[in-house]
Order: structure tokens, then C-alpha cells, then sequence
């Protein structure tokens, strides 16, 4: 796969980005790195991007999971765990919120104007809100009993 036309928003390269991070521009890196920006917006597990790469890649699972890791740490990626403890990582890296459909497994994003979270303002001066992700669990209505 050719990973050169991959740009971010700033016009840079998957290599590019790695080195503003500091990271070394391994061709597994910069190969992830161009997938995910492939498919954004994109809410994906390590599986399904491991399954992405094709054999011809020759990642294995291992890797792509200590990779996600990596770009997880540097901001490169955001990350969001569902009810069940299952863990999803999202192309998106700014703040918004989740709708996960239970019975199709499916990860879709909700803008962060369109849910407000007023209890927030209970918190008077006690703490300052770093993070405020929230996931909205549903289900199809044809499939409740
Ligand atoms: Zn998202």
C-alpha cells in the first residue's frame, strides 16, 4: 500500500507525524498510521486493523497491538472501552462522545454540542474537568423482547 498521499489536517505525512512525535518512522508504523487515516472517522479494534493490513503486510497481531499503544500514548489516536470492557480505538482525537449499538457492535460518534452534561456544574470549584467522554449504550428496537 502506498502511504504517501495520507495526510492529517496540517498537510502531514504518516512519517511526518511520527517524527514530530519523536518516533521512529518504521515502514509498520507509518503503513498503521496511513490505514487509520485511510478510514477516518474511524472507530476500529487491533483485530480489525490487523486484519486491515493484508497478509502482504506481514504485522503481526502483537505488533499492531504495542503500535496502537504507542500512537495511543502520543495522542495520535484516542481510545474508548464500552460497557463490556471491550476496547476501541477511534481516529478522532478530539472530544466528542459515543453512541455503541449493543447488537451490532457498531461505535458511532455523537458531537460533543449535541449532549450536554449539566451535572458538571455541580462540581463548583472541587475539581477542574479534564475529560468528559461519554458512551450511550442502545440496542435495535426490532430486537428487544
Ligand atoms: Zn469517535
Amino acid at each position: 500500500m502506498s502511504t504517501d498521499h495520507f495526510l492529517d489536517v496540517a498537510g502531514r505525512s504518516p512519517g511526518d507525524v511520527l517524527s514530530h512525535h519523536k518516533l521512529r518512522r518504521t515502514q509498520q508504523r507509518v503503513t498503521l498510521l496511513a490505514l487509520i487515516w485511510q478510514h477516518h472517522p474511524f472507530h476500529f479494534t487491533a483485530d480489525e486493523l490487523y486484519r486491515l493490513t493484508g497478509p502482504s503486510n506481514a504485522l503481526s497481531v502483537a505488533t499492531v497491538y504495542n503500535t496502537l499503544n504507542i500512537f495511543l500514548a502520543h495522542g495520535l489516536i484516542s481510545e474508548v472501552v464500552t460497557r463490556h470492557g471491550e476496547r476501541w480505538f477511534d481516529s478522532t482525537t478530539t472530544a466528542h462522545h459515543h453512541l455503541y449499538n449493543v447488537d451490532t457492535q457498531t461505535l458511532t460518534d455523537i458531537p460533543t454540542a449535541l449532549l450536554s452534561v449539566a451535572f458538571m456544574e455541580s462540581f463548583g470549584d472541587a475539581y477542574d474537568v479534564d475529560k468528559v467522554d461519554v458512551i450511550v449504550h442502545v440496542r435495535d428496537r426490532t430486537s428487544q423482547i
